[in-house]
């Protein structure tokens, strides 16, 4: 593993929050607003049982206050959570290294809103790809560059391709260098920005999604778009060195309790193989950024498909960006809170 430049330490991973606009319909559910951002990093999170308009106490009260490297509110754009977060990997990548952009949080937070997004209102998927052609476009008189994108879904520790569903459960191979491939994966090659949002359209259509108790429909599985980037130099037999940075945007399954759901049966088993994806991510995380600091411990990327799949993209060079989305809701209130402590304890 290559050294880590000393300045860049604390860029490697980078946790932030949004809380999404209260909606009609938390409204009509007589839901008031519970989750206010106090400043640019800052969020407070009021129990709906206390006076509500105390907030000033809240801040003071350092269980109730919860700090992130950057937090948004429904004030922020698609265009603000994407330039804090994201927009600076694509350098990395072109530079050949890899990263990481998960969205987490309780179905219903706002994840697939800020990683897919509208097509009046695109998310990170499609404006970090514009950004990344357009980087490209301004450097390769002596590269050339190549973009490849892939699209898939983790659903009950399987793994599909969502640009092309019929090709049934894919497998993850561990090649002669070690790194790991999903064997049989589509890969599109196109700097077409609308056909690339028409693809994720299609593909998140694909996705596993079925009705809990709690929401009417809860995305069950992990979707992952990935995005890599090839280089070769354009002057012939300088030894044809290829320079490869991948980047995996994550759309992660909602994060609500089996008990919150009352889910039984398939739903339990759902339940489970999610809990464990995540938590292997959060063991991976926390790991990671107890190493950044001083005690380095042993990182178990084996325990789930995700965490194996994301092995070359977390920790050593990578950079990781975790975008936690919580609703502001006080009918939302205990899920908020878990959410809350979970992201804290990623920092
Ligand atoms: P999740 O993917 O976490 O289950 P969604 O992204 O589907 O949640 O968001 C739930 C609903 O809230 C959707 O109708 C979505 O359009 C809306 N929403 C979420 N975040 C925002 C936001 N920041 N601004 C406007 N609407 C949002
Ligand atoms: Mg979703």
């Amino acid at each position: 593993m290559k050294d880590v430049p000393e300045e860049s330490k604390d860029y490697h991973l980078k946790v932030a929050l949004r809380i999404r606009p209260i909606s009609d319909a938390d409204v009509e559910e007589g839901a008031t607003i519970v989750a206010h951002k106090i400043d640019h990093q800052m969020v407070v999170l009021m129990d709906p049982c206390e006076d509500p308009d105390d907030v000033l106490r809240a801040k003071r009260s350092r269980e109730k206050t919860y700090m992130f490297d950057v937090a948004f509110d429904h004030t922020a754009t698609q265009e603000d959570v994407y330039v804090a977060t994201t927009k600076n990997l694509i350098d990395a990548v072109i530079s050949g290294y890899n990263a990481t952009v998960f969205a987490y949080g309780p179905t219903g937070a706002g994840k697939t809103y800020t990683m897919l997004g509208l097509d009046s209102e695109p998310g990170i998927y499609i404006r970090t790809l514009n950004d990344l052609f357009e980087a490209i476009e301004d450097r390769t008189e002596d590269l050339d560059c190549s973009v490849y994108m892939s699209y898939i879904e983790i659903y009950n520790e399987m793994i599909r391709d969502l640009l092309n569903p019929c090709s049934g459960y894919l497998e993850l191979r561990e090649d002669a260098k070690g790194e790991i491939r999903i064997a049989g994966i589509t890969e599109f090659s196109t700097c077409n920005a609308k056909e690339i949002m028409s693809l994720l359209t299609k593909g998140n259509k694909q996705r596993t999604q079925e009705s809990t108790a709690a929401n009417k429909t809860s995305s069950r599985s992990h979707a992952i778009l990935q995005v890599t980037v090839k280089q070769k130099s354009r002057v012939k037999d300088i030894n044809e060195e290829v320079r490869v940075g991948k980047l995996f945007m994550v759309d992660l399954a909602g994060t609500e309790r089996a008990s919150q759901t009352q889910n039984r049966g398939k739903r339990m088993k759902e339940g489970a193989h999610i809990n464990r994806s995540l938590l292997a991510l959060a063991n991976c995380i926390n790991a990671l950024s107890e190493k950044c600091g001083k005690g380095a411990q042993f990182v178990n990327y084996r325990d789930s498909k995700l965490t194996r799949l994301l092995k070359d993209a977390l920790g050593g060079n990578s950079r990781t960006v975790m975008i936690t989305h919580i609703s502001p809701a006080s009918t939302n209130f205990e899920e908020s809170r878990n959410t809350l402590v979970y992201a804290d304890k990623a920092k």
